[in-house]
């Protein structure tokens, strides 16, 4: 069991660092160049970053990367990011270091300096939590940041995590035009969010009062969970939609979850059907009028999902084991006693 969810609310800096850095959907590596740079002030004990400062050692860790790799930075095959073009025009003698680094000032920052601390879809979740701006000026560092324990294990996990991107852009160039048109699909069929809470009783008499991610008692602290990510499906469709807390949301983010989440989710869905609740029809519209129509069908999804967002399992919180769920086996018994 993971007793981390039951600290529901208690983040610490740690958490909120690891969440930033880890967790979500990159449309590209800008993150994590900058946490690289942020970990180098920590560990410097720098509570300012003139912008002079940052552009170059930001340009540095570019260049570092991009000397003995020439991985992609972003998904399209037919695009390269600033980062990327700035680098390759050093490469190719038609701009100085100097030169480049007022490029990387002038340029390279609108995006990720505003948008670091986003979380998911969550723009004021960790809002200013390791540096404040002044944009074109300087970056205040917090004592969040210089307190951050074990930065040497941080920076490792930057690291890596910036290589996972990398290959999952890799793979997503390759599966470039399939997995736009995936996408479009689904955009076509979507529609506007709906407010969600209605949702919440109706899915507490299904789910056991407890968090679809981790199997512990859900409280108060009810999210409502899209488990197929919502920015690919595009809609809100109950046969998608499970309780979690909000620690077990956040860790899990917009990420492809894991087979034994997916199993659940049918079983699950599985459990509504053998249910009168009028929602019933509606699943069965949406997914097929057998079980064996309706596991095919939400694995057809999870498939498209997989192409359109790339190969990156969530398989649960630290420590959660499927198989000693008791929720989990009970849905599945459930589901082969049919
Ligand atoms: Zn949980």
């Amino acid at each position: 069991m993971n007793k981390s969810c039951l600290l529901t609310t208690n983040f610490s800096n740690r958490d909120y660092w690891q969440a930033i850095v880890l967790y979500g959907l990159n449309a590209a590596t800008y993150k994590m160049a900058l946490a690289t740079v942020l970990l180098q002030s920590a560990r410097a004990g720098e509570s300012e970053l003139s912008w002079g400062d940052l552009s170059e050692r930001y340009l540095k860790e570019y260049l570092t990367r991009l000397e003995t790799n020439s991985q992609p930075q972003q998904s399209n095959p037919s695009r390269l990011t600033k980062m990327e073009r700035i680098v390759a025009d050093i490469k190719a003698g038609k701009e100085s270091f100097d030169t480049a680094v007022v490029r990387v000032a002038d340029e390279a920052f609108s995006d990720v300096i505003p948008r670091f601390h986003t979380v998911g879809r969550d723009s004021k979740f960790a809002q200013d939590t390791f540096y404040t701006t002044e944009f074109g000026r300087k970056l205040t560092l917090t004592d969040a940041l210089l307190s951050l324990p074990d930065v040497t294990q941080l920076n490792e996990e930057v690291a890596a995590r910036w290589s996972l991107l990398e290959g999952a852009f890799v793979i997503n160039q390759s599966n470039y035009d399939l997995a736009n048109s995936i996408r479009d699909i689904y955009l076509k069929d979507g529609y506007d969010r709906k407010p969600l809470a209605p949702t919440i009783p109706f899915l507490n008499g299904y789910q056991g009062n407890v968090c679809f991610y981790c199997g512990e008692a859900l409280g108060d602290d009810i999210h409502v969970d899209h488990v197929l990510p919502r920015q690919v499906l595009n809609h809100d469709e109950i046969w998608n939609l499970v309780l979690s807390h909000s620690h077990c949301n956040m860790l899990k983010s917009d990420r492809l979850v894991g087979d034994h989440f997916i199993t659940k989710l049918i079983a699950r869905n599985e459990n509504i059907m053998g249910s009168n609740h009028p929602w019933k029809a509606k699943i069965a519209s949406a997914l097929g009028a057998t079980p064996h129509k309706r596991a095919k069908t939400l694995q057809y999804h999870y498939d498209n999902v997989k192409v359109a967002i790339g190969v990156s399992y969530w398989g649960g919180a630290e420590g959660y084991n499927p198989s000693s769920d008791p929720f989990y086996r009970r849905l599945i018994t459930q589901l082969n006693n049919k």
